[in-house]
């Protein structure tokens, strides 16, 4: 009778795997990376390559609604962060699904997608730093990250992939410590939007760990990337370019 059961609960088991089978490959250990199936490859082409043009078109809006040089440096920052950001996360799942047997193209283009995260979020952060009044202090915050930028990018490029937890806690740190002088700024519009959109990144982050355990988790946080930096965007043109009546009952 046991046995009967404990065969019914396998087939019960397989069947779900061969349904699951085309969406999702099995989890990888931690020091592997996980192989996407061919759903979940174009899934991940499609859901940063869908958002290029878009942030390009809206780093562009921010440059012609600039008021003085400044707010035009902070928009070429933001926008080529943002665009580089889908741009390199594309070419990377691109190589990633369609020529991953040149290992070491793939790789270089792995580096780069991990690099560019750095200076996405020093570019995110920019525009707060460069047009908000702030502290003695915390001014140099404005220099500060893309200082903690580069390092980033050195650590990926000379220890990829090896200690995926100190990766992800350098991402964490980067994220985390602009956001105290954030936090620290007289004029505090815009920084609830700020704030929700980093809960969007933090519980992506959920996803991104969940490879071979939810089908399109990579997709799925691509997704949560994609609204964390849409809510930036919008609390950005709001609160920091937008001229005119909207601007003054912010301040
Ligand atoms: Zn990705």
């Amino acid at each position: 009778m046991r046995a009967r059961t404990e065969n019914a609960h396998k087939h019960e088991m397989d069947l779900k795997k061969t349904k699951l089978g085309r969406f999702m490959n099995c989890r990888v250990p931690a020091s592997k990376r996980y192989q996407p199936t061919e759903y979940e490859h174009a899934a991940n082409c499609a859901t940063h390559g869908f958002w290029i043009l878009p942030s390009l078109l809206g780093g562009s809006v921010l440059y012609f609604l600039s008021m003085d040089q400044w707010h035009r440096v902070a928009a070429w920052l933001y926008g080529s962060g943002l665009t580089g950001l889908f741009v390199t996360s594309t070419l990377f799942h691109t190589a990633a699904w369609k020529i991953s047997h040149l290992r070491k193209v793939e790789q270089r283009f792995h580096m780069c997608d991990r690099m560019a995260i750095y200076f996405f979020i020093a570019s995110s952060y920019s525009p707060w730093l460069m047009l908000r009044e702030l502290g003695p202090w915390a001014c140099h915050m404005r220099w500060l990250i893309w200082v903690m930028a580069c390092i980033g990018s050195m650590y990926v490029f000379f220890f990829h992939e090896r200690y995926k937890l100190v990766e992800l806690l350098g991402y964490v740190a980067m994220g985390a410590v602009p956001a105290l002088v954030i936090l620290s700024m007289v004029d505090r519009a815009g920084v609830c939007e700020l704030a929700v959109g980093g809960v969007f990144y933090v519980v992506g982050v959920v996803f991104f760990k969940s490879d071979g355990l939810v089908p399109f988790a990579h997709a799925i946080w691509h997704l949560f990337v994609a609204v964390g930096a849409t809510v930036h965007y919008y609390a950005i043109w709001r609160y920091l370019y937008v001229p005119g009546p909207l601007l003054q009952t912010s301040r």
